[in-house]
């Protein structure tokens, strides 16, 4: 049982995913960091990379725990027991966003309550994709994920 989810796609993790976390983790008195097997995108990162990622990133966390899942998140909430699925927002365009499926997931499970973060101001142009695009080009990304992310996407990336 886990009071609350934090569901998403993470590929990959970067600084505004870990400060919504840290700030759920001081809401809710237990964590589940739920990461998409299958998400409605092409991912660059494995399911395994990306928990592995996630875990080494929040160790310091006790109340956190990360694990993969698959189908809705309304199922995975219920299945574990948890009253709330934490999102979160950036200036602009995740509003419109997280309102619809927040509104389809209560229209799923009226049981459940979405509660979305907004991350720090330094944090609000933090997009995985764009993260990944600039990393593509040679960007220096240090500060921007953290550095396991860093050196895991040169990796991946540039081979480097
Ligand atoms: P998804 O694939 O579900 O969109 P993401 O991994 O991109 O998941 O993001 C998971 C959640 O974290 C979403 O609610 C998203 O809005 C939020 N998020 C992503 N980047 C930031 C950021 N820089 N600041 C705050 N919330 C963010």
């Amino acid at each position: 049982m886990v009071d609350a989810v934090y569901p998403g796609s993470f590929d990959p993790l970067h600084n505004g995913h870990l400060d919504v976390v840290t700030r759920a983790a001081k809401l809710f008195d237990s964590l589940l960091v739920a990461i998409y097997e299958t998400p409605p995108k092409n991912v660059l990162f494995s399911t395994e990379e990306r928990v592995e990622l996630f875990r080494g990133s929040v160790a310091q966390l006790d109340n956190v725990e990360v694990a993969p899942f698959k189908g809705l998140v309304t199922q995975l909430a219920r299945d574990v027991g948890a009253g709330y699925v934490v999102r979160g927002l950036r200036a602009g365009y995740d509003f419109e966003s997280e309102f619809e499926m927040a509104l389809m997931w209560r229209h799923l499970e009226p049981g459940i309550d979405v509660v979305c973060m907004m991350s720090a101001l330094e944090y609000q142009f933090l997009y995985s994709s764009r993260i990944k695009e600039v990393a593509r080009l040679g960007a220096d990304i240090q500060g921007l994920v953290p550095e396991q992310v860093a050196e895991r996407l040169n990796a991946k990336l540039n081979g480097s």
